[in-house]
């Protein structure tokens, strides 16, 4: 279950950044998930509020944007968007296949990666 380490550290990004304006309390945080994480949204949300329990982040409300994931064709150099399979979730198998040649000979550019967008503070 990588979500809780992810929680973590989304609330320490959280946190540092309250803390250079001293803020006495985070109020939202805005995340961008790329769909090719495998990330939970549910479990994100949970393992958040474990992480930030007794912090100035307790209570904080996460908003999730999910971002599709995109891959290149090495055969073809075109840019497909993918969206991930149930079977990819229980398998965590990632094979692509470019949308335009149907070959599989593709890497993932974009979907990887997760960030924290903004936050929201109280002074
Ligand atoms: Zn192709």
């Amino acid at each position: 279950m990588h979500e809780f380490s992810f929680a973590y550290n989304i609330f320490k990004i959280a946190e540092a950044t309250a803390l250079k304006y001293n803020a006495n309390k985070i109020s939202q945080v805005y995340l961008e998930i790329g769909e090719l994480t495998l990330i939970v949204p549910e479990l994100l949300k949970r393992s958040f509020e474990m992480a930030t329990k007794g912090s100035i982040a307790e209570g904080a409300e996460l908003k999730i944007e999910i971002l599709p994931g995109k891959i290149k064709c090495r055969d073809c150099s075109k840019v497909s968007t993918v969206t991930l399979s149930e079977e990819s979730y229980l398998t965590g198998l990632q094979l692509f296949q470019c949308r335009h040649c149907q070959s599989k000979n593709t890497e993932i550019i974009e979907g990887k990666k997760a960030n924290v967008k903004n936050i929201k503070i109280q002074e």
